[in-house]
């Protein structure tokens, strides 16, 4: 943070003197304010007596609306309290060894039309068991009153703390309710684990107003986030492709996809709602050829409920479940295809899936693809490609496809040691490729069906591996020699400029 001016730099100075009577900010004092102010969540690791009380309490002071102070002790609370009005700062506090009319009282001012707090502070398990208050904060948060939340003693929230307090881990709940309010979390003592936990127990992520949306959320839950989205309370949500059916938001600037998605027809809409206003939009999608193996383990495993809760299991209906299954999968390969392809550009691709024509520079080098290359050359990889196919026989079709690429580049690993695949004919057959190339021609032949990967589930964690197969009919003709394969190969790459995405 640069202590550059501030909108608010004058009247802090002016109030840190007048009201509080310091003559100067102590160390981070300063940095703190600047930063509850902007709007970020702040967490504050401060000694004790380091000052941490201004950091809220000038803020509150300058800023329209009430702060909510969250504080462990009564007797700590009317310390506070009392510094506060003999400041002439209006503040009061609710806990529930109070008589029930005060409350009431407090209650009532707090939804009064001209409220005159600026600050309010409740114990922990005020916000755990009251419901008054609580809709009371959102009927201020309505009104556009609540204007920042304090946790004093964050550490309590933390089980690894050393004075972990059950009625702070609900606090977690205050971020999801008004998730566009600032959070000031302080504390005098915290590790680095106490605060990783602190942060993600509270929701604080980095100044950003983030939610997820999936289809096992409750419907009040999805609508209430939809809401927010379209409102832009919420501007970054994690979701499952439950979000989105209707969703027509013409400012998303950013659709990344974290895992493989099914089909290219999927990804096409999915990322058609970038950028509907007109303006540049990225879509970056993460690939690892691993993925395939696990999206496929799901599909299989959906597949079968479906149409096991459709029609349940008798002879006509596993033959439409296996054909239903057989489509998911050819869906699947058109997308590793799509990602496996390193040369063309991927709005020709995309568009030719659908049976329409792009001319590629027109795509103004917007593409991964057409950004990086300069030049291709088509290789004839045919030897390659049988001496794989070969080596999965020879290996006795019972290994993976990254096994079976490290044989075929000669590692000697204990694993292939151990198989006893270092004596293969063919191990070390294609030490002398270019790097990514075996492996690009082994996927290609799963793409293309002359090898399949048949899905297991390992372990008792439900982790995903796969052994490779011959598709015996249709490697045929490539072992007789019958058939050629070529693939397109970048011969000249730029670097990719870093930090291209200013996120
Ligand atoms: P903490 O909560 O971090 O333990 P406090 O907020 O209670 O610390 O502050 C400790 C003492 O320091 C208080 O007496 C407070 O008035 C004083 N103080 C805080 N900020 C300043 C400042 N900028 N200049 C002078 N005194 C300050
Ligand atoms: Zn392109």
């Amino acid at each position: 943070w640069s202590n550059k001016d501030f909108p608010w730099t004058k009247q802090l100075e002016v109030n840190n003197k007048k009201v509080f009577g310091n003559h100067s900010f102590r160390p981070n004092q300063r940095e703190v304010i600047n930063a509850t102010m902007s709007g970020c969540d702040v967490f504050v690791l401060m000694p004790t007596g380091g000052g941490k009380s201004l950091t809220y309490q000038l803020p509150a002071l300058i800023c329209p609306g009430i702060t909510l102070v969250i504080s462990p002790l009564v007797s700590l609370i009317q310390d506070q309290i009392m510094h506060l009005l003999q400041a002439n700062i209006p503040a009061a506090y609710l806990s529930a060894n109070m008589e029930w009319a005060e409350q009431q009282e407090i209650l009532r001012e707090l939804n009064s039309e001209n409220c005159n707090y600026k600050l309010l502070y409740v114990t922990p398990e005020k916000i755990a068991k009251s419901d008054a208050l609580l809709r009371n904060l959102e009927n201020l948060h309505v009104r556009g009153l609540l204007a920042r939340i304090v946790i004093d003693e964050a550490h309590c929230v933390s089980q690894w703390g050393h004075d972990f307090r059950p009625d702070y881990q609900g606090l977690g709940i205050l971020k999801q309710k008004f998730p566009n309010t600032p959070v000031l979390a302080l504390t005098a003592t915290a590790t680095a684990s106490v605060k990783e936990d602190v942060v993600q127990a509270l929701g604080l992520e980095l100044g950003h107003n983030a939610a997820f949306y999936h289809g096992s959320m409750d419907p009040a839950q999805r609508a209430f986030v939809q809401k927010q989205w379209s409102k832009d309370e919420i501007n970054i949500i994690c979701a499952t492709v439950a979000f989105g059916m209707g969703i027509n938001k013409p400012d998303v600037r950013f659709i990344i996809h974290h895992s493989l998605p099914k089909s290219i027809e999927g990804y096409h809409q999915e990322c058609g709602r970038a950028g509907r206003d007109g303006l540049l939009s990225s879509c970056i999608l993460y690939y690892s050829y691993s993925d395939y193996i696990r999206v496929k383990h799901m599909i299989s495993q959906g597949a079968i409920e479906q149409t096991s809760m459709t029609y349940g299991y008798n002879r006509s209906n596993m033959t439409n479940s296996g054909r239903i299954l057989e489509t998911n999968i050819e869906n699947l390969l058109r997308m590793v295809s799509y990602c496996e392809n390193d040369v063309d550009c991927r709005r020709l691709l995309q568009l030719a899936h659908f049976g329409e024509k792009f001319d590629s520079s027109t795509c103004q080098k917007t593409c991964d693809n057409c950004s990086k290359i300069t030049s291709f050359i088509e290789k004839d990889v045919t030897e390659i490609a049988k001496q794989l196919v070969e080596l999965v026989k020879l290996a006795g079709q019972k290994v993976s496809s990254s096994h079976i690429l490290e044989v075929y580049r000669g590692s000697l690993s204990q694993m292939i040691k151990k198989h006893r695949h270092d004596t293969l004919r063919l191990h070390g057959a294609g030490k002398h490729l270019a790097k990514g190339e075996a492996s690009r021609v082994l996927h290609h032949l799963v793409v293309e069906d002359f090898l399949v990967e048949e899905v297991k589930k390992s372990d008792v964690y439900g982790s995903v591996s796969s052994i490779l197969k011959v598709n015996n009919p249709k490697v045929h003709n490539l072992l007789l020699g019958g058939q050629r394969i070529i693939l397109r190969f970048p011969s000249s790459i730029k670097a990719s400029k870093p930090g291209k995405f200013d996120f």
